[in-house]
């Protein structure tokens, strides 16, 4: 139960039962962001064109290489938000 969170379909396929992965940057193992634990904004940061998620630590990092959130498809829909103004959410 500690390992679920709220998630689509390809980033939790992505993810799986992973709660580490490699950083690309350092090639460390490093714990998983976890949005119960840790705050999204320490470990990434949108592209200037709000379309893309960038990390800013190792586990940010790492999370990017292992969910694959800049995936195509997930960058067209954050374009359509974008023109609807839906998007970045507001915490
Ligand atoms: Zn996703």
């Amino acid at each position: 139960m500690s390992n679920l969170a709220m998630s689509c379909q390809g980033c939790n396929s992505h993810k799986f039962v992973s709660t580490d992965s490699i950083d690309p940057e350092s090639g460390r193992r490093v714990p998983l962001y976890n949005p119960r634990r840790d705050e999204w904004n320490h470990h990434f940061r949108w592209s200037p064109d709000l379309t893309v998620i960038i990390g800013r630590t190792s586990s940010g990092r790492a999370t990017i290489k292992k969910l694959q959130p800049n995936r195509p498809a997930l960058i067209n829909l954050k374009l359509l938000l974008c023109q609807t103004s839906r998007h970045p959410a507001q915490e």
